[in-house]
Formats: C-alpha cells, sequence, structure tokens
C-alpha cells in the first residue's frame, strides 16, 4: 500500500497509530475474519486485545482511561481493522463513537470515571439505542418513554436494530421524558446497565452484512434505572445524541474507507494472478481502469475523512461536512466493492475470496448512522442557506 498521499495529511503520532492498527488488523484481524461472519460470531476477544493496546480509547481523555489522541487517530483505528473485517469496524464505532462519546459529552463527573475508564480499556463495551421498530431515520420519533417516579426512572417501550447487543454492559438509550414536547424535543439519554430487571435483548438479527455484530431488539417493561443514570440534562438528550452522531459519522466513513482499501488490495492481488487470452487481466484497460478509478475514488474519501476529523480536532463545527463525508464515502464504498467484484468475475461471488464478504458489509454503509438521503437532507439545509 502506498501511503505517501495520506501521509502527508498525517504527523509521526497519527502514523504510528496507523500502522499498530494496520498490524493488529493484518496479524490478529484478518485470520479469523470470514469465520466470525461466516458463525455471526462477536469479536469479544479482538475487542479487549484493541482496549488492552489503548486503540478503543483515542478519543477519551487520559483522566477516564483514554489516550486523548483525538478523532482523526480513532478513524485511523477504524479504517485500519475495516481493511480486514467490517464486523469489528462496526463494533468500536458503536462502542466508541455512539455509546462513549456522549457519556463524555454530557455525563457527569461520577459517570465518567464509572463507565468510561472500563470502556476505555475494553474491559467494558458500550451500546446506543435510539432506532424504534417505527421510527429510523426520524430520530425524534422515539416513543420509549422514561418516566421519573421517585429516585427511579421506569422505562417502557423497544428498540431496534442495536448494535454490540448481549455483550455490552451499558446501554444509552433514548427516551421520551416529556410527553407533551412534539419531535425532538422532550427526549433524554438514560444509561441502562444489561441484566437490570425489565430490560431484555431479543434475539439476534439474521443480516445480510457485519454478521459477527450482534443487532437485536432491545425491549424495556417497567425497567427501573436509578435517575442518577440520566446522561446530561433532563428532555436535553437530542443535541447530545447528535453531537454523538457527527462523530459517529466520521467513524462510519472511515469504515467505508477501510472496506473499499481492502477490496482494492483484493482485487489487484487477484487480478495480476489472473489470465485470460494469454495475458494477466491487469494488461486490459477494462480491468486497469476500474482499479485506478477505486483507488481514485479512495483517496478522494480518505482526504475528505481527514480533513472532516482535523476540524472536530481543531474545535471548528462540523454538522454538514459531516454528513457530506458519510454520504460520499457511503457511495464510495458501495461502488468500490461492486467493481472489485467485477474485477474476479465469478469467483467474486465466492465466500473463499472475501470480496463478497465486503460487497455484503459496504450495504451498512449507506443506510446506518444517517442514510445517504438524510445525509443530503442536512447538506442542502446549509447549501441553501450558505449560498
Ligand atoms: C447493521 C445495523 C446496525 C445498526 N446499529 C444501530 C445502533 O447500534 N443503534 C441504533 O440506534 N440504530 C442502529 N441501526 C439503525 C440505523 O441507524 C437505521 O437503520 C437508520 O437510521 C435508518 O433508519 P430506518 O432503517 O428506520 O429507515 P427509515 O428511516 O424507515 O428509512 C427508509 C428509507 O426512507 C428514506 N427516508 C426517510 N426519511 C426521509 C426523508 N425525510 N427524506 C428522504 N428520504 C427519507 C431513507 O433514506 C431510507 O431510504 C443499525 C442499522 C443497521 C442496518
Amino acid at each position: 500500500m502506498n501511503d505517501v498521499m495520506a501521509n502527508s495529511m498525517l504527523d509521526e503520532d497519527l502514523q504510528g497509530i496507523r500502522d499498530m492498527a494496520r498490524k493488529f488488523s493484518d496479524e490478529k484481524v484478518a485470520p479469523t475474519a470470514l469465520e466470525l461472519d461466516q458463525k455471526h460470531e462477536y469479536p469479544l476477544d479482538l475487542m479487549k486485545e484493541l482496549g488492552e493496546l489503548g486503540l478503543l480509547g483515542c478519543c477519551i481523555p487520559e483522566a477516564y482511561g483514554g489516550s486523548e489522541l483525538g478523532v482523526l487517530a480513532h478513524s485511523l483505528v477504524i479504517e485500519e481493522i475495516s481493511r480486514n473485517s467490517g464486523t469489528l469496524g462496526l463494533a468500536i464505532d458503536a462502542h466508541t463513537s455512539l455509546g462513549m462519546m456522549p457519556v463524555l459529552f454530557g455525563g457527569s463527573e461520577e459517570q465518567k470515571q464509572q463507565y468510561l475508564t472500563p470502556a476505555a480499556q475494553g474491559h467494558e463495551i458500550f451500546a446506543f439505542g435510539l432506532t424504534e421498530p417505527h421510527s429510523g431515520s426520524d430520530a425524534g420519533g422515539a416513543k420509549t418513554t422514561a418516566v421519573l417516579d421517585g429516585d427511579e426512572f421506569v422505562i417502557n417501550g423497544s428498540k431496534s436494530w442495536i448494535t454490540n447487543t448481549g455483550v455490552a454492559s451499558s446501554y444509552n438509550v433514548c427516551c421520551k421524558t416529556d410527553p407533551s414536547a412534539s419531535g425532538s424535543k422532550g427526549l433524554s439519554l438514560i444509561l441502562v446497565r444489561g441484566g437490570t430487571p425489565g430490560f431484555e435483548i431479543g434475539k439476534p438479527e439474521t443480516k445480510l452484512c457485519v454478521r459477527g455484530s450482534n443487532t437485536a431488539q432491545l425491549f424495556f417493561n417497567d425497567c427501573r434505572v436509578p435517575k442518577e443514570n440520566l446522561i446530561g440534562e433532563i428532555n436535553r438528550g437530542f443535541p447530545l445524541f447528535m453531537k454523538g452522531l457527527d462523530e459517529g459519522r466520521i467513524a462510519i466513513s472511515a469504515l467505508s474507507i477501510g472496506l473499499a482499501q481492502g477490496v482494492l488490495e483484493r482485487a489487484v492481488r487477484y487480478a495480476k494472478d489472473r489470465y485470460a487470452f494469454g495475458q494477466p487481466i491487469t494488461a486490459y484497460q477494462g480491468v486497469s481502469f476500474m482499479l485506478a478509478e477505486m483507488e481514485t475514488q479512495i483517496a478522494a474519501c480518505r482526504a475528505l475523512c481527514y480533513t472532516v476529523a482535523k476540524m472536530n480536532d481543531a474545535g471548528i463545527p462540523y454538522s454538514k461536512e459531516a454528513a457530506m463525508l458519510k454520504n460520499a464515502a457511503g457511495e464510495m464504498c458501495n461502488e468500490v466493492c461492486y467493481k472489485a467484484m467485477q474485477v474476479l468475475g465469478g469467483n467474486g461471488l465466492s465466500e473463499e475470496y472475501e470480496v463478497e464478504r465486503f460487497y455484503r458489509d459496504a450495504r451498512l454503509n449507506t443506510i446506518g448512522e444517517g442514510t445517504t438521503e438524510i445525509c443530503k437532507m442536512v447538506i442542502a439545509r446549509y447549501t441553501l442557506n450558505d449560498y
């Protein structure tokens, strides 16, 4: 892989993190990625090892067990891991960007000490529960309620499509706490610990993509949690998790870029060895141009990703740019995987050659954490205002 362009945007510390994540990805993630996908098995041991290496806590201050390196470092980790496994890339994203970040943004000192420290070190896993059976893109439409009764919130309702279920110890659950408030108002973020009475996890979704990442429904039936588990202010949950989602859009874009890079590497290796009509297929422009287009598309999204991550790390607002990145990277990832499959011909459809897994995993990336259409809606709002 040629890192010249990427290195021009990264200092030595960031290159070091990237190289460390790449080594881990190639040595530890690659050998089991296909098997975990086939068995729909969660990569818990790998999550723990990533925590021990400090690679889950890049965005978390040292005071709470993190390495405080920032979102760009975090996105480099996700990119490198996703070069071999979309499943693990998503598990990290849900744990860190969606799970830990809202606690960092809005949690009390005690909550940060109690929940972030073990999570940053990989001893505990986080999950984030926003989506419901009848509301996904319409994030403000959540119907799960939390009613204060004495010193406890009583939660009733359900969530769907939640990543890291079963293995997570902490679930950030978005609840309506003011039923009289409309839309995204009157929502709060409440932390529910796994195993709390009244909280149950449904059977795992059998899904097309990221098959090892444990997706399921959450059910709350008079589930009582201490009122101290409120993250941030009551009825002010929406801005909190939207801030987490902005950051999550950088992370899931890094996942797109990693998947696309991984599939390009596999396609190039294959194409160099594959002969047709007496020549390697790379001798045909129909094939080599596809590879050229793939590399160009990836490089463009990577440059955008690093730029948006740097905006975050510099404290510059970036909601529009995060949506542009998510939109571009998600679509790019699918196009690149499509082309890689074309380069491999029939073997592209075989599990054995892995491109098939990347092609499936890519489908997540135009849907999760804001569909392509929702991202365009966000961008257009800014565009119409900016000009
Ligand atoms: C593998 C996986 C993991 C996930 N993990 C989590 C998780 O950990 N936590 C969590 O809370 N959620 C999670 N999700 C849910 C995910 O965030 C939602 O699927 C996503 O936000 C889209 O919502 P939806 O599926 O309800 O689709 P809908 O909102 O029903 O959208 C259906 C279609 O309508 C379009 N659409 C909707 N509204 C508009 C509009 N205003 N303008 C134009 N088009 C529109 C959408 O773009 C889409 O094409 C996960 C999903 C997947 C697939």
